[in-house]
């Protein structure tokens, strides 16, 4: 049970009071961590692992589904999800002793669930670094991750000696071509131009490289010709691998949104709130519709159909908008 602005217990004792260092509007502070391994219970998530380095993410997405984390730390403004950063400390010891059996099993490992990576912490903090560093040590492990962060290219060494013992795949996530939506949208991730750059250097360096389109966000980003030219630009850099999801809003990711949406497409106001009122997902005509279209455009820039990261992403709910 979360109380609001109250840190969950088992926080509590773990959570650093100082702030360490402040980029900008961002202030980074430490939480001790066990392990960075936490296992993912739920049958409907593809994987039995997530390692989440940080808590928060300064990447600052509006849709960002990931704000309700911090309640757990007594935080109940989400927009503070961005701008109040938990670097995770104290933990790679026990995650060193504890992932030969994760691979053992062949459980699958997502980096990334729940916070970026690749945000711009991980430059100094190299938690991410240092868990990649980890998995290479190994054989037969099974990994996913998904960013919009162009500092993985610093970690292109340690993510090709994984690829070649081991299952990787690697998800950037874009919602958009056009720059100055992104701007608007995802205020502090790179513009698409690198990001795509960023999918082109994966891809060449022979990492199974694919974009992450999520969320899809209704009449913001859905219509058919910036669709198009998002899957050719991403087809042009040689990647031919996706998925897809549309918008997921629950509290407080909804009430954080929708405020946004007041202040920057008030026209989208009502609907937007006339089709989330009482559900957290688009189902039906829309999702139809939307799904049509995306597999039309891959057909058109030869993206493969099925792939077991699409497969495995495009659950319903929750993660499934990972990110
Ligand atoms: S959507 Fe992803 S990159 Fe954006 S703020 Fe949330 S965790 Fe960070």
């Amino acid at each position: 049970m979360i109380k609001p602005g109250v840190p969950a217990p088992n926080l509590a004792p773990l959570m650093g009071t100082q702030t360490v260092r402040e980029q900008g509007v961002v202030s980074y502070r430490e939480i001790r961590a066990r392990s960075l391994l936490n296992r993912c219970d739920s049958p409907r998530m593809p994987f039995t692992w997530t390692v989440n380095p940080y808590r928060g993410c300064a990447m600052g997405c509006r849709y960002c589904y990931a704000a309700y984390t911090h309640e757990f730390l007594g935080i109940d403004v989400p927009e503070q999800f961005h701008s109040l950063v938990y670097v995770k400390t104290g933990a790679d010891e026990e995650t060193a002793r504890r992932l030969p059996a994760v691979i053992r099993k062949g459980e699958l490992i997502a980096l990334g669930t729940a916070t970026d990576p690749y945000q711009p912490a991980e430059g100094e903090a190299r938690v991410t670094r240092r868990f990649l560093e980890m998995v290479a040590g190994h054989r037969d492990a099974r990994l996913g991750i998904v960013t919009k962060g162009a500092l993985i290219l610093r970690d292109l060494d340690v993510l090709q000696t994984i690829h070649r013992r081991s299952s990787l795949w690697v998800r950037v996530s874009l919602v958009s071509p056009h720059a100055d939506l992104v701007r608007r949208l995802d205020p502090w991730a790179p513009p698409p131009a690198v990001r795509i750059e960023v999918l082109k250097r994966l891809h060449e360096a022979g990492i199974d490289a694919g974009l992450g389109l999520a969320p899809v966000l209704p009449a913001i980003t859905d219509d058919e010709p910036s669709l198009d030219r998002l899957l050719g630009e991403v087809a042009g850099a040689g990647v031919r691998r996706m998925f897809m999801n549309v918008l997921f809003l629950r509290s407080p990711t909804k009430e954080k949104y929708l405020r946004w949406l007041a202040q920057e497409f008030p026209r989208y106001l009502e609907a937007y709130e006339r089709a989330y009122a009482g559900r957290v997902y688009l189902r039906g005509p829309y999702r139809e519709r939307l799904g049509e279209m995306v597999r039309r455009l891959k057909r058109k820039h030869g993206f493969i159909d099925e792939e077991r990261g699409e497969r495995a992403l495009a659950l319903p709910e929750q993660l499934g908008l990972w990110p």
